[in-house]
């Protein structure tokens, strides 16, 4: 699991949106919760307080403590995530939240710790559900559904299997247009007899 916190992007469209999403996932799955009950997460689910982030799982609270590491860090991971999150559902374009995305610096060892930050996490889109599907070109569904159990523990798996292709993506710019349709074949006259 460690060497696919240190792997996943949280910088850089398209693939820092999905490594967002899946180190939350990562840092959830690792405290233990199962999928089925991460599938019934929502943003507003998560709290933080004081650098530790609450996750209220309906059973039981648990609770993800600050790493020194800003890189392991998994309260850290829970709010680059939603962060994100929380701009792809309230600004209008996805090339909004694709350019901070790419904007953002790459965490390392010396990131600040957003654990620490006092700003509200998840204001706003608290019904959401806190792991929704991201299509190829990074968009959400308009009312997002949950990532199902299976999917989830697939996403998990893949991310700490070694570095692979779980994600099926096109990197081009949202909004960008898109390529020309190939010419139409011209219509070849039957020969005359
Ligand atoms: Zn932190």
């Amino acid at each position: 699991m460690e060497a696919a916190l240190r792997r996943l992007p949280s910088h850089g469209w398209i693939n820092g949106w999905f490594g967002r999403r899946d180190r939350a996932l990562l840092v959830v799955a690792g405290a233990g919760v199962p999928y089925r009950r991460i599938a019934a997460l929502t943003a507003g689910d998560v709290a933080l307080i004081d650098g530790v982030a609450a996750i209220n799982t309906t059973i039981r609270s648990v609770t993800l403590h600050p790493d020194e590491d800003p890189v392991l860090c998994g309260p850290c991971a829970l709010v680059r995530w939603l962060r994100a999150l929380h701009l792809a559902l309230t600004s209008p374009a996805t090339r909004t939240l694709a350019g901070a995305i790419d904007r953002a610096a790459a965490v390392d060892g010396a990131s600040p710790h957003l654990c620490r930050s006092r700003r509200p996490i998840a204001q706003g889109i608290g019904a959401v559900p806190l792991l929704p599907p991201i299509d190829p070109r990074g968009h959400l569904a308009i009312d997002p559904r949950p990532l199902s159990p299976h999917s989830l523990s697939f996403l998990a798996r893949g991310n700490t299997t070694g570095p692979g292709a779980v994600h099926r993506v096109d990197p081009r710019t949202p909004n960008e247009p898109q390529p020309p349709p190939p010419p139409a074949t011209p219509v070849v006259p039957p020969p005359t007899p």
